[in-house]
């Protein structure tokens, strides 16, 4: 990839000077070797190196730090696990579904400690979320999320009426929606690269354009195999996300999965003379396909979700999606009629990893050496951070609160090979689009 070419991978790429490091030439050997440059990668080795100062710590990156879904995404620190909480409770039962909620709780509450502990620049704001309900059907489904929680005895969740959500933002399709003021929202590229600058001086090694292609087991130890040359380790962690099928022990536990967003110019004072949403909460709504919106520092609003798309096998080549980008282009003008003028500035795409289940993994890859974590769907803003933790912790050999909760070592359902596999992301989401249209057939 040529040197700047990673800032067309998303806005948030644009809005600050990032000077990629240099790539791994020759051989290097360290304590443990993290592969992947994204949020858990990161949040992996700075707890590594907090837990042990002396650990030689060494992060390896295909292309640059925040390449992959950390460095794209809509930027909402949020609590939700998985798809929702009524499916975690059915897949996983009801204590473990209030269990994932208060890994959740702490993960959104610890991003922003870390933000502000270790003074990361990232335009953190903390406006809270709305989940609106857009359909009859949707304001029953939320509801019932709500009183789940509430059975759960979770708390920090209320319900906003029709006006009172209207007087928050104004859209003539919002019938209610669920208020977590709990929530926040930032600049995810700013926040990966601060992460950079906050472990580089700790003494971990980054290595950027430095993809992963062989990794085995030579002695007890671990042999990574990059074009420039190779790393042994002690242990690994592979928080390689959704491109994670390239790696044979954990290549059935995910698919990748695209999702797309658009961005508006700066909005005026007339547009929120007309829209409201002074208060800036982060959106989202209650289909399966979710519409996720928000403002950005400079008053862009961006629009993601909607639709997702997949692809054959070990094809990664799908960030941009004509077709879906014009349908969120339409979604913002049929929400905010208002905003019919506004210019769109960026459209962008990235992917998450998806397990078949859709509930997230940690773990260990076979045996102690590698460690694994993945499939936060598109929920994975403040998981990751905390997952780094858990992760130094499965590294480290050391059972804590974080490495009881049941999704560590859990048993994950595998995909099948192609075209298997294939067919079965279709079907599941053949399956989300009809149940969307049954409970708003206007969308
Ligand atoms: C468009 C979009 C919107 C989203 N919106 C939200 C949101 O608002 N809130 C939320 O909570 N979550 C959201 N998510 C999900 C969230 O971004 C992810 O869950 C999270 O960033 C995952 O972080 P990660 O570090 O695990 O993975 P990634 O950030 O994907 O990092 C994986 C890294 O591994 C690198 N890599 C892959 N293979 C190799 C190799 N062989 N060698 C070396 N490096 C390799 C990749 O280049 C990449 O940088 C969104 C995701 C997308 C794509």
């Amino acid at each position: 990839m040529a040197q700047e070419d990673f800032r067309n991978k998303s806005y948030w790429m644009t809005t600050c000077d990032y000077v990629p490091g240099d790539a791994l030439q020759g051989e290097l050997d360290v304590d443990v070797a993290v592969v992947g440059g994204g949020f858990t990668g990161l949040s992996s080795a700075y707890h590594l190196k907090k837990a042990e100062s002396n650990m030689r710590v060494a992060l390896l990156e295909s292309e640059v730090i925040g390449f992959g879904a950390s460095g794209r995404n809509g930027g909402f620190n949020m609590t939700l696990f998985g798809l929702t909480l009524g499916i975690t409770a059915v897949r996983f039962g009801k204590q473990k579904a209030k269990q994932a909620q208060h890994y959740m709780e702490r993960a959104v509450d610890y991003l922003q400690e870390l933000v502000r502990e270790l003074k990361i620049d990232c335009d953190y704001e903390h406006p809270g979320f709305l989940r609106v309900a857009t359909s009859e059907k949707y304001k029953q489904r939320i509801i019932k999320e709500m009183e789940l929680a509430h059975e759960l005895g979770l708390e920090g969740i209320e319900w906003l009426d029709r006006d009172q959500t209207r007087q928050q933002v104004q859209s003539d399709l919002y019938l209610g929606a669920w208020w977590e003021p709990r929530c926040g929202i930032l600049n995810p590229a700013k926040l990966a690269w601060g992460w950079a600058e906050v472990i580089r001086p700790m003494g971990v090694q980054i290595f950027e354009n430095t993809p992963v292609v062989e990794i085995r087991r030579e002695g007890g130890r671990v042999r990574l195999d990059t074009p420039g040359g190779h790393v042994r380790a002690d242990k690994v962690v592979l928080a390689t996300n959704a491109w994670s099928h390239f790696f044979r022990s954990i290549k059935r536990k995910q698919v990748p999965a695209w999702t797309y967003i658009v961005l508006t110019e700066p909005l005026r004072p007339e547009h929120f003379d007309a829209i409201g949403w002074q208060n800036r909460q982060g959106i989202e709504d209650a289909r399966n396909l979710v519409h996720y919106y928000r403002l950005t520092v400079d008053n862009r609003l961006l629009m993601g979700g909607r639709d997702i798309a997949t692809t054959y096998g070990d094809d990664m080549d799908n960030d941009l999606n004509p077709a879906i980008f014009a349908e969120l282009k339409d979604d913002v003008r049929q929400l905010f009629p208002a905003l019919k003028g506004v210019r769109f500035t960026h459209e962008w795409g990235g992917p998450v990893s998806v397990p078949m289940d859709m509930a997230p993994a940690i773990g260990y890859a076979g045996d102690k050496n590698i460690v694994y974590s993945l499939g936060q769907v598109g929920h994975g803003v403040s998981m990751t951070q905390l997952n780094g933790r858990t992760v130094a912790d499965l590294v480290l050999e050391r059972r804590t609160d974080l490495t009881d909760v049941f999704f560590v070592n859990r048993r994950t359902i595998p995909w099948p090979p192609e075209p298997l596999r294939n067919l079965a992301a279709r079907a599941i989401l053949g399956y989300m689009h009809w149940e969307d249209r049954k409970y708003d057939p206007a969308v």
